[in-house]
């Protein structure tokens, strides 16, 4: 089987009903990233960022998967597919994929604030200031903010590199260093690229489809099976 590896960003949950971050000129729902996705943000206010994090799992367990999702585990039956997502909403894993890469960090996920490697999973919606790790420090989401380190890299460009298709879904290719992942891919790797508005990265030789996910797909599916 051929190896069909898939990095997908905010643009592929965005038919589902939730907003993508550069769609909304720098804004995350409203909110400054600096605000509530850097360590610094954290430091000087665990509330608020406890509180956005809640207010985003409580719409990501409201919404369902889309069409563009549900094309992706249909691929799995006819090819070897990994999912690098840059998302931390879990509509891949609802919609049926089996081999899921968080390379940002995931909302159903806590971590301790003193020791990286404490990490449980959260039940239900809400994190609370006060619940803390077996260390007693204050359990944080377990995303990768703005200025971490991005500890799922090495897996990711190990996936990028024996890829036959990569293909990319719903990213602005923008953040860092997930949009270097492509680079890592051989020269005869097929390389597409789906979304509604063409990203600011040289195309080189990579297919482009200028759809939303859902029809982007359709059309991806086409193509890989023809
Ligand atoms: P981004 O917001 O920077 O870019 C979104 C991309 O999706 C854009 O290129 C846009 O043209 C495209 N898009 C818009 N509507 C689409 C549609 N219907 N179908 C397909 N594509 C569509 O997102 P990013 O590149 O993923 O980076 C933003 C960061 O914000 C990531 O680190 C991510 O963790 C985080 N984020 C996550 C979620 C989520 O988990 N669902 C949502 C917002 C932001």
């Amino acid at each position: 089987m051929k190896k069909l590896v898939v990095l997908t960003g905010a643009g592929v949950s965005a038919e589902s009903g939730i907003p993508t971050f550069r769609d909304s000129g720098g804004l995350w729902e409203g909110y400054d990233v600096m605000e509530v996705a850097t360590p610094e943000g954290w430091a000087k206010n665990p509330t608020l960022v406890l509180e956005f994090y809640n207010q985003r799992r409580k719409k990501a367990l409201e919404v369902q998967p889309n069409k563009g999702h549900e094309v992706l585990v249909e691929l799995e039956k006819y090819f070897d597919v990994t999912i690098i997502t840059q998302n931390v909403d879990n509509l891949h894993e609802r919609a049926g994929s089996t081999h899921v890469v968080h390379l940002h960090g995931s909302l159903f996920e806590s971590r301790s604030s003193k020791d990286d490697a404490l990490i449980y999973p959260v039940n239900g919606w809400e994190l609370k200031l006060g619940e803390k790790c077996e260390l007693g420090s204050q359990l944080r989401p377990n995303i990768v903010w703005f200025g971490e380190l991005v500890y799922k890299m090495d897996e990711a460009v190990h996936y990028a590199k024996q890829a036959d298709i990569f293909l990319v879904v719903g990213t602005s290719l923008q953040v860092y260093p997930a949009a270097d992942l492509i680079q890592y891919t051989r020269p005869d790797t097929q390389k597409i690229i789906v979304d509604p508005k063409k990203p600011d990265y040289r195309m080189g030789d990579i297919v482009f489809i200028e759809e939303g996910g859902g029809a982007g797909m359709e059309k991806v599916k086409k193509l890989l099976l023809s």
